[in-house]
């Protein structure tokens, strides 16, 4: 856990938030500033800077499985929905801790900005 972490407090429960989702290795909550009518993000409990800083591929398969769970909760899962992992500066990660966007609710258009 890194105390200047924002996802890091909302994951230690320092910083409250109503989750959408919690398991024991990861929670989903919403995200501050929606860019569709749901937008939620899901969350490593323990801090990972970014995608690439996950050794144990497994871990991966439960994040997808954790966001498939809350993509079921939201019931986005009939109409579509889009993930999103941004990575490192070109990719636009402002949050320094993984994420996962779940983006629904709505048509997505392509390419992405
Ligand atoms: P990134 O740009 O790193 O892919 O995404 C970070 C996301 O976290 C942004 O969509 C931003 O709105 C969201 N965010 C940043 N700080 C907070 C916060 O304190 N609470 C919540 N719920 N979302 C946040
Ligand atoms: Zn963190």
């Amino acid at each position: 856990m890194s105390l200047e972490c924002v996802f890091c407090g909302i994951a230690s429960g320092n910083i409250p938030v109503q989750p959408v989702y919690r398991n024991e290795e990861f929670m989903a909550f919403a995200d501050l500033n929606p860019q569709a009518p749901v937008h939620v993000l899901v969350i490593p409990l323990k801090h990972f800077t970014s995608l690439m800083d996950v050794e144990d591929v497994s871990y991966l398969g439960r994040a997808m499985d954790a966001v498939r769970e809350v993509v079921r909760i939201l019931e986005v899962d009939e109409f579509g929905f889009r993930v999103v992992v941004n990575t490192g500066n070109n990719g636009g990660q402002t949050v320094p801790h993984l994420h996962f966007h779940i983006l629904g609710g709505r048509v997505m258009t392509w390419p992405p900005g």
